[in-house]
Order: C-alpha cells, then sequence, then structure tokens
C-alpha cells in the first residue's frame, strides 16, 4: 500500500517535471519573426565612405560609433554566456578568441572610449578586455569602474563620469546622464540591482554584474546627435532639454510594463529629444552567440507588439519620426546628407 503511494507520488513529480521542461522549452521557441515587423532597412554606409559618422549595431544595445577619425563604443558584450549558463548561474568569462576576432573584424583600431549604459553583465561584461586589448577609456559608475579593475585595466584609463560633464573625443562630445532601467524583475523591481563594490575579477557568475548606475548617453557630433537609452527605464525628465536627430531606443520587456508605460516611454525619450530618427535595440536574445540577431522569447519580451505600439506612439506624437531596426554588423549611416544638387 505505501509502496504503491511512493511509486505513484514519484510518477506524478516526473510528469510534472517533464510538464515544466516542455512548457518552457515551448515558451522559449515562441519567437515573432523579424519579418513580421516591415520597417524600412536603414541606410547603410558603404566602407568607401570614411566622413560619414556611422553606427554599427553588434548585439544587444553594443554600437560603434565612427566618423572615420574616432570610434566609440557603447557596451562591450561579445562573449554572450548561453542559456544555459545565465540560468545555473555558471561562472563565465571573457571570451578572448571572440574579443579578438570582433575587435579586428569590425576595425576597432581607433577606439577611443568604451561606454556602458550601466553594468549588467549583457552590456558590460567584456569592456575591461576590450580596453586592455586597445588604449581607449572606459567611462561610467562606480561599478563599471570595478569591471575595470578587476580586469587589470590602468587607473588611468578609467574615467569616473561627473553629473552633466561633457567629455570630449576628437569631433565627438559625449554627456552621461542619469536614467533608469527598465523595472522588469519580479513586481516592478529591477533585476540585479545594486553596485559591483570590488574589483570584479573572473570567472563570476552573471549576477555578479550588478547594475551600478543607468545612462542615457548623448552623443553629439558636428553632423548630428544621438541619445543611446539602452534600457527601457522611464526617468522622468532627464532627457529635459536635450535634443537630438536619432534616438537609440532600448525596447527589451517594454510590452511586459504594459501599453501606458511604454507610451510615457516614447514622449520622454522621442518625443522630448524631437528625434526624427528612431532605432529599436536591444531585442535580441542575449543568450545566442555573437552574431544571431533571434529576437527574444515573447513571454519576456515581444518584438512584434511593442513594434506596433511603437507606430501607434509615432502616429499619435510624432509624426515625421522613421522607425527603423539595425541591422547586424551593417555600419548605419545615421545622419543622412543632402542630396547634392543638381
Ligand atoms: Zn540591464
Amino acid at each position: 500500500m505505501w509502496k504503491q503511494r511512493a511509486k505513484r507520488a514519484a510518477i506524478v513529480s516526473i510528469t510534472v517535471m517533464a510538464a515544466a521542461v516542455i512548457a518552457i522549452a515551448w515558451l522559449w521557441r515562441d519567437r515573432p519573426s523579424l519579418d513580421d515587423i516591415g520597417w524600412p532597412a536603414p541606410v547603410t554606409a558603404s566602407t568607401s565612405v570614411t566622413d560619414l559618422v556611422t553606427v554599427t549595431w553588434l548585439g544587444v544595445s553594443t554600437l560603434l560609433f565612427d566618423d572615420g577619425e574616432t570610434q566609440i563604443l557603447i557596451d562591450g558584450f561579445f562573449s554572450r554566456p548561453s542559456l544555459v549558463d545565465v540560468v545555473l548561474g555558471h561562472p563565465v568569462e571573457n571570451n578572448a578568441a571572440m574579443i579578438n576576432y570582433v575587435l579586428d573584424e569590425y576595425r576597432m583600431r581607433r577606439l577611443a572610449a568604451i561606454i556602458p549604459v550601466h553594468s549588467h553583465f549583457d552590456h558590460a561584461m567584456d569592456v575591461g578586455a576590450i580596453a586592455n586589448r586597445t588604449s581607449a577609456s572606459i567611462l561610467g559608475s562606480e561599478s563599471t569602474a570595478e569591471i575595470a579593475r578587476g580586469a587589470g585595466v590602468p587607473e588611468d584609463q578609467i574615467t569616473l563620469v561627473g553629473e552633466n560633464q561633457v567629455y570630449e573625443f576628437g569631433r565627438f562630445a559625449v554627456t552621461l546622464l542619469r536614467s533608469r532601467h527598465a523595472p522588469i524583475g519580479w513586481r516592478g523591481s529591477v533585476p540585479l540591482a545594486g553596485k559591483i563594490d570590488a574589483p570584479l575579477t573572473l570567472p563570476q557568475p552573471v549576477s555578479a554584474w550588478r547594475e551600478g548606475v543607468s545612462y542615457a548617453i548623448v552623443i553629439s557630433h558636428p553632423e548630428g546627435t544621438t541619445v543611446v537609452q539602452g534600457s527601457a527605464g522611464l526617468a522622468d525628465g532627464a532627457l529635459r532639454g536635450v535634443s537630438a536627430d536619432v534616438v537609440m531606443l532600448g525596447v527589451f520587456g517594454l510590452d511586459s510594463l504594459g501599453k501606458d508605460y511604454a507610451e510615457k516611454y516614447w514622449q520622454a525619450v522621442v518625443t522630448e529629444t524631437g528625434a526624427t530618427s528612431v532605432y529599436a535595440i536591444h531585442f535580441d536574445d542575449y543568450t545566442r552567440p555573437f552574431g544571431e540577431t533571434v529576437p527574444g522569447p515573447k513571454f519576456l519580451s515581444d518584438l512584434s507588439q511593442t513594434a506596433r505600439w511603437l507606430e501607434a506612439f509615432r502616429d499619435r506624437w510624432d509624426n515625421d519620426t522613421q522607425l527603423f531596426l539595425p541591422e547586424f554588423g551593417k555600419p548605419i549611416a545615421i545622419y543622412p546628407q543632402p542630396a547634392p544638387e543638381a
């Protein structure tokens, strides 16, 4: 009798576990297709043109700005630990071979600065390793500085950013404005919030990369101004008085925060700055290897839903603004030049 009951309980628990695994696997596979979004492809610059400001999107919110003279890297995330490593909290390290490949493939030989939007692993994991392979400065919060120190980056290559301070690199002028992270954690919290308060030596589980401070980054150049908003955090007034031509708009988890939140986010970042081009970023599954741009699973972040909302907000508030999805690894000419006179 007792034996039979134990057997039945074992069968039930195995069945429940199997069902859970199947459900998660199914949820993880249910993703929108990039083809369904239907936004126009951005204008990509041919590599022979070197005097335009270009931006190359390298997954999540890693963006390479280049004016032919100076390069600035927003974020630095090439190692991309797998889903298993992320979920099970395995200790992870910088992927040296991948970092070397990316620096070479995307010709980062004139890199002046590396500036993560905040200090989570999917933004800042590789900033120290990149700084060590270039002479670029790392700019950011105390947490970002600890990532750099853990990688052995010399102090004179680390800049703790000051409030509203302007940093010049060639013809670029960069300001970091204190913003917010999207509250996409349990019950409206920010996942992995808090600070990194000692040099972050690797390997570490991804949970070791704490948020630090989230920034909206304003990158000005004689040709135009771009705001990079890496995470969909609503910081009222953070961008007040800032005008921009382009917004790089972090959208991960935006649909899960509700349409009202999303609309306020649009107004605070796009309407406020008057940007006429908006590129959605941070829409890809960050557990896929570098170069694979698969939209995140719908149950975490539904890009198709977000895209329909952004179109509606654009139509309501900013009729002249164009929406784009960047293509991976292709330099985009972000400030369209007037056509030559006939
Ligand atoms: Zn984050």
